[in-house]
């Protein structure tokens, strides 16, 4: 399943040509775009343009907005959404709302290959990629429904957005574009667990996006056991490439840190990640581990997790530690879609 016909993947200069191929004129594919990106919800909002036009997109076409299947709210505000794709497979989405925004976490693929130990979202594997449209769609029907307007994006729920790049890169110029979303690059955020080619040529676009890398581990031998990308690449080659990202783009990178009891959150840990980020522009956000069903592994205790930061910021590095937004609802990637395949009775999807 491609999903080619969805509309909110295209940009206006391929509605331009979709228009073109329709005996239509040019400016109607500015109209569209507007009205698709904003989140037109029914041909009936096509209002002024001609029914016979209408009903001939509506025969090819779909308006790409996702079901709600699930919706969860936690006490914070933070809100959850299982939403249903055209061919029936589902993505998570959350809602995260700040005194100075809404951020949204959007899937960027239906499950994923990549087989982080402590992951919810990769235990039965990559199921397909979503297309430009299909994130684009988590954003509008999330908002339309709480009725908050997103200010800002993370890619960090389901799925590996660098091991969907080409669709990702078009859904950033989707969201960026003026007569769309109009989400500024800098309030784009992209989590990867590493993959260095693909970082590589994300630096060559010099994009204004925040890179964050899912790092987990100062060593090799903790970082193999966790992330089995570590192999193909491991932390002295990832952080050089990092580190050739910064001068690329200026931008400085986040290193996410999932801190998790008696594996990698010793003082000695501590230390390790000090020297290998010392000098770099960098910043750490440790996360303390979300427990999920199949793992045994647990969250460190808060004061170990105290402890790490301070080592980190007498080293001089800046270490916060990740707020835990929405915990009452599963709101970890990955979670609420296995409980609800469970009930379905479902397994790979
Ligand atoms: N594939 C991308 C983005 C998706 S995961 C990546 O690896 O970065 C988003 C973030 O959540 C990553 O940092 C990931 O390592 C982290 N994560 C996944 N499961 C987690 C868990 N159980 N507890 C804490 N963080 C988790």
């Amino acid at each position: 399943m491609t999903d080619d016909n969805n509309l909110k993947s295209m940009l206006p200069e391929e509605l331009e040509e979709l228009m073109f191929s329709l005996g239509q004129p040019k400016y109607r594919a500015l109209q569209f775009f507007r009205r698709i990106q904003g989140g037109a919800l029914s041909w009936e909002n096509f209002t002024d343009i001609p029914k016979l036009l209408r009903s001939e997109l509506a025969d090819k076409y779909t308006l790409g907005n996702p079901q709600i299947v699930r919706r969860q709210v936690s006490k914070d505000g933070t809100i959850k959404y299982l939403f249903e794709l055209s061919d029936g497979n589902c993505v998570e989405t959350v809602l995260m709302k700040y005194i100075h925004g809404t951020s949204v976490c959007v899937s960027t693929q239906v499950g994923c290959r990549m087989g982080c130990v402590f992951c919810a979202s990769t235990l039965a594997g990559l199921a397909r990629n979503l297309s430009p449209g299909e994130i684009i769609g988590q954003i509008i029907s999330a908002q339309r429904d709480s009725g908050y307007k997103v200010s800002s994006i993370v890619l960090m729920g389901t799925g590996e957005p660098l091991d969907n790049m080409e669709n990702v890169l078009k859904f950033i110029e989707l969201v960026n574009h003026p007569e769309g979303m109009n989400i500024g690059q800098r309030h784009i955020s992209l989590s990867s667990c590493g993959l260095c080619e693909k970082i590589e040529k994300l630096a060559e676009k010099k994009l204004q996006i925040t890179l964050s890398i899912s790092l987990h581990a100062p060593t090799d031998e903790i970082r193999n056991k966790l992330m089995p990308i570590n192999k193909a690449y491991g932390v002295e080659k990832l952080l050089n490439t990092c580190r050739d990202y910064f001068e690329a783009t200026g931008r400085r990178i986040s290193y996410e840190y999932a801190m998790i009891k008696d594996v990698n959150d010793s003082e000695d840990c501590a230390r390790t990640l000090a020297r290998l980020l010392a000098g770099t522009s960098s910043h750490i956000n440790l996360i303390p581990l979300n427990s999920i069903e199949e793992s045994p592994l647990k969250p460190s205790k808060p004061e170990t997790v105290r402890r790490f930061q301070e080592i980190l910021g007498k080293a001089g590095l800046t270490a916060t530690v990740r707020r835990k937004l929405g915990s009452d609802i599963d709101a970890s990637c990955g979670q609420l879609r296995r409980k609800y395949q469970s009930d379905r009775g479902e397994r790979n999807r």
